[in-house]
């Protein structure tokens, strides 16, 4: 039996959540119509709503709901310390573990040009101005150890050396990119107080 076109459309968007395939979508759908309707609501409105009103921090590429995030907009941190991540999920991990208080860089992924992710992508025409108008005295990257993060690296590498800023790496063996958070925080902490030049 097909679907009428409303619940087909439905069943198709929740397909755009990480890991659902046909059948959890399907679920979903279902139990939105059958049991949940005011959750439904709140969560279409709450979806448009951030949609709307969360942007990219234009400093630090963060999710904010203003021109800079809250990191960047706070005199009390340091902005010549800025740790470069993979993705906004590895900036929590990072602040519910390390006692970090520079600012940071997301990157919301790493380089791919295979995907049609090249150094734009990432925003690094950015991160090159921020060297450029500086002080930057110390780039720190936290991205993961797969080929795309050594890419990633290498490249980042090259731009703070033309900058002249010294630039450090957590220790290896960390998962990274979406996974610090589920690192425990005695080894986050460790791998960044242990970061080495690069
Ligand atoms: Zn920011």
């Amino acid at each position: 039996m097909a679907f009428s076109p409303a619940l087909s459309r439905l069943i198709d968007a929740f397909r755009v959540l990480p890991g659902v395939g046909a059948k959890s979508a399907q679920r979903m759908a279902f139990h939105v119509l059958q049991s949940e309707r005011a959750g439904g609501e709140r969560l279409s409105s709450a979806l448009a709503e951030a949609l709307q009103h969360v942007q990219h921090c234009r400093r630090c590429r963060m999710f904010a709901e203003s021109d800079y995030c809250d990191i960047c907009s706070n005199p009390q941190r340091d902005a010549s310390r800025v740790c470069i991540v993979e993705s906004p999920a590895d900036v929590m991990a990072l602040e519910q573990n390390t006692d970090f208080r520079g600012h940071y860089f997301v990157l919301m992924g790493r380089l791919s040009p295979i995907d049609g992710v090249g150094p734009e992508e990432l925003g690094l025409d950015v991160l090159r101005d921020r060297l450029q108008n500086g002080p930057v005295e110390e780039l720190i990257l936290a991205v993961g150890a797969t080929v795309e993060g050594e890419a990633t690296a290498q490249y980042i590498g090259d731009l703070a050396e033309r900058y002249g800023a010294n630039i450090t790496r957590i220790a290896q063996g960390v998962p990274v990119g979406g996974e610090l958070e589920y690192v425990d925080a005695g080894t986050l902490s460790q791998a960044f107080s242990g970061r080495r030049p690069l």
